[in-house]
């Protein structure tokens, strides 16, 4: 599959374009952990199809962290917000595509590790020592005030969902399926906005 031309991004090719990430980068690190990042957004999306998650959920999972990728998204896409969050980022590049429940989950993926950390008692004693460390980069436990602001979002359920299969995805080894069985099920809900449009 060839790499689309950036200005022709579309609902028809960003499958086949996010496809490319996958198969070009995937198998760098993930952050601190034992799993490169492709095995662990596989994994994520894993957990939550075992879960009976919605296909818009699973999608989510699936793309949580392609904000680490953005890089190689088109140069507009900075005129979309994108900076050096990977969280804001990943929504950002995928917001053109995606329904809002999808870029919601990414967008908030970081904070809602914040936000458990303040809300559920013993969610942060499960956290891995590389999540732990990136928690303090990102501003540690939420204040109890901005932790009822955040329950307030309309998709607070599925951002909590998505964000406890992203804790629990890192398991060295396991094995997954992999982007193609992902691919039909990420133009379904590609093609579910296109429909509501
Ligand atoms: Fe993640």
């Amino acid at each position: 599959m060839g790499t689309p031309d950036f200005s022709t991004l579309s609902r028809e090719n960003i499958v086949d374009f996010i496809a490319d990430i996958f198969a070009r980068r995937g198998a760098e690190e993930y952050l601190g952990e034992d799993v490169s990042i492709s095995e662990h957004m596989y994994q994520t999306a894993q957990l939550a199809e075992e879960a009976g998650a919605s296909e818009e959920l699973i999608v989510a999972a699936l793309l949580h962290d392609i904000g680490h990728f953005t890089n190689e998204f088109p140069d507009n896409a900075a005129e979309l917000g994108i900076d050096s969050h990977h969280d804001r980022a990943g929504a950002a590049v995928l917001a053109p595509f995606f329904p809002s429940l999808v870029t919601d989950c990414v967008r908030h993926h970081v904070s809602a590790k914040r936000y458990l950390c303040t809300v559920d008692p013993g969610y942060f004693d499960k956290l891995s020592d590389a999540s732990v460390l990136s928690l303090k980069l990102q501003g540690g436990p939420m204040s109890e005030k901005s932790a009822a602001k955040f329950a307030e979002n309309q998709d607070v359920e599925a951002i909590v969902k998505v964000r406890k299969w992203d804790d629990i995805g890192k398991v060295p080894g396991k094995k997954t399926e992999s982007f193609d069985y992902f691919a039909p099920m990420i133009q379904r809900v590609v093609d579910s906005r296109r429909a509501t449009d």
